[in-house]
């Protein structure tokens, strides 16, 4: 079970849209340029936004470039849920939705 949910406020949160990761990506720009035109209290689907790897797992753009540096580290969530003791720790977009871990549980809350 993913650690972390696809909200609006952890979506506020997400960093990668500012990612190097995605920096060059046209299917990424697409998208973003998109959810600018949804009403305030609207919600973009997982597949419509391009970042929350972290909850969602899964990039639905192919234009990524996975050398470039993850910057999951710098986002608040990461902070907030504790992400650096979940499995995978960083680059959700390649690597997966986070998902709990025994070192997970023993540090949640801390
Ligand atoms: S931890 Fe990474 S994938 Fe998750 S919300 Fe933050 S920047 Fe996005
Ligand atoms: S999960 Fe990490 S590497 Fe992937 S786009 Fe988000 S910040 Fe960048």
């Amino acid at each position: 079970m993913a650690v972390i949910d696809f909200t609006k406020e952890n979506m506020e949160r997400c960093r990668c849209s500012q990612c190097p990761v995605q920096g060059t990506s046209k299917c990424v720009k697409e998208k973003l340029n998109n959810i600018k035109n949804l009403r305030e209290d609207e919600m973009p689907t997982s597949e419509d936004f391009p970042g929350m790897y972290c909850a969602n797992g899964y990039a639905y753009c192919e234009d990524l470039d996975p050398e470039k540096e993850c910057q999951c580290a710098t986002c608040g969530n990461w902070k907030m849920y504790n992400l650096g003791n979940a499995d995978p720790s960083q680059k959700y977009c390649q690597n997966g939705e986070a998902e709990e871990t025994e070192e997970y549980k023993e540090t949640e809350g801390e």
